[in-house]
């Protein structure tokens, strides 16, 4: 808990630079990971608790 390591879009490892990992703003239950190339791209990420998406 607290952590992951991979991407919440396309399910890629969070290696190297660039990547984020951040707490859903909608129910802050679930870590949400963006990496680099899906934030690049504006790639929707959902969360996996409540559903919400965004880009
Ligand atoms: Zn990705
Ligand atoms: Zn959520």
């Amino acid at each position: 808990m607290g952590t992951r390591d991979t991407c919440s879009s396309c399910g890629k490892g969070l290696v190297g630079e660039g990547f984020s990992i951040f707490d859903c703003p909608e129910c802050g239950d679930s870590i949400i990971g963006r990496c680099r190339s899906c934030r690049e791209h504006s790639t929707k990420y959902s969360c996996e608790k409540c559903g919400y998406t965004s880009m």
